[in-house]
């Protein structure tokens, strides 16, 4: 897989930069959390009582099981659409939801072919009901698994949290036997997303001292890695093979990984921070808006102003394309390559 070694920032720049990261991750986070949670109204995310506290982490555990690989406002919407449909029989008793009830909100919120929820086409033949479905089996297995114990999930998380830290907890409901078969990957994002989720909660919500957000773990998705490797954080990039101008986001999560750990720095807030630079409209694909973003002032800004005038792949390598929303990248190599192909005979006669 190719590898590109690049200019990167100081070690006071790279204090500087994280240090905003991090600002901008909580600031933005403690604004919306409640809406990336998507809490339902039948459910109250401030309340000290345990039976209260175990609904909502039932509730987000399926929340984050539906919402991988997913459009993130239609996840929003069927996750509040069946917890208020189904309300504590989704908590507790999974298994007595009809399929024919669970599908057709399935229809209700995601289309008659499940394309408002899921991306047809880019799931080799998989429909989306049928993701959807898989999803909600391993959930609904979970809650089985738990109810044969008797056990709390609750309980759960807080002797991991406590005896072996969130990355004991991630790794604990990353191998579980029955919610294994929900996870996208080996080291699926939607479940440290869930972690952090639970610390979150426990210690800035509900002040139970289980963990510290020292101790949350970083998601790196694609948005995420791009950032670090446009501001320079990273001494090196990674690319695919295949398409040799989009980063590979997971093979350089250890490195952001270890990068944010010896800094000091919330993990949770720093990977917040980053993701925010692209939700805001900053580090977008195409055309960053590098002039009024907060980490312009020590990001690398080698893309863009400062890019000689090379094209195709080399040029997209360059930019460090983060492969998410490869819709517009496509079309923009496309553009890109066009009077190539004119020139080779290769677009149709006529
Ligand atoms: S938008 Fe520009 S300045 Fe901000 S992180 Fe991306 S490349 Fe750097």
């Amino acid at each position: 897989m190719p590898r590109e070694k690049q200019e990167s920032l100081s070690s006071d720049e790279r204090e500087k930069l994280l240090e905003i990261l991090e600002t901008v991750g909580k600031t933005r986070w403690s604004e919306r959390w409640k809406n990336h949670m998507a809490i339902p109204e039948n459910l109250n995310v401030f309340s000290k009582s345990e039976d209260d506290k175990e609904k909502i982490l039932r509730y987000l555990l399926l929340r984050v099981l539906i919402n991988q690989q997913a459009k993130f406002e239609k996840v929003r919407e069927m996750s509040i659409r069946i917890s208020s449909e189904f309300t504590d029989m989704l908590l507790y008793e999974p298994f007595r939801i009809s399929e024919s009830d669970l599908f057709r909100i399935f229809k209700d919120v995601a289309g008659e072919k499940g394309s408002l929820l899921y991306r047809v086409g880019a799931l080799g033949g998989i429909k989306p009901i049928s993701l959807f479905t898989y999803r909600f089996k391993a959930y609904e297995g979970f809650i089985k698994w738990l109810n044969e114990r008797n056990e709390k999930l609750y309980d759960i998380i807080l002797r991991y949290l406590r005896e072996e830290r969130p990355v004991g907890l991630f790794k604990f409901l990353n191998s579980h036997p029955v919610l294994e078969a929900g996870w996208v990957g080996n080291d699926p994002k939607a479940c440290r997303m869930f972690v952090n989720w639970v610390v979150f909660l426990l210690s800035e919500v509900w002040d139970e001292t289980a963990s510290s957000m020292r101790d949350t773990l970083m998601i790196v998705d694609g948005h995420v890695a791009k950032v670090f490797c446009r501001t320079g954080l990273l001494e090196e990039v990674m690319y695919e093979k295949r398409r040799p101008y989009i980063i590979q986001a997971n093979k350089m999560r250890p490195w952001i990984e270890g990068l944010v750990l010896n800094s000091g720095r919330v993990p949770f807030y720093v990977d917040n921070g980053a993701f925010y630079l692209f939700e805001d409209g900053y580090c977008m694909d195409i055309e960053p808006a590098c002039a009024s973003c907060p980490a312009g002032e020590v990001c690398r800004k080698y893309i863009m102003d400062s890019i000689p005038d090379v094209e195709g792949v080399e040029k997209f390598r360059r930019l460090g394309y983060s492969g998410e929303g490869s819709g517009h990248l496509c079309a923009a190599i496309r553009e890109q390559r066009a009077p190539h192909r004119q020139h080779r005979g290769l677009t149709p006669a006529g």
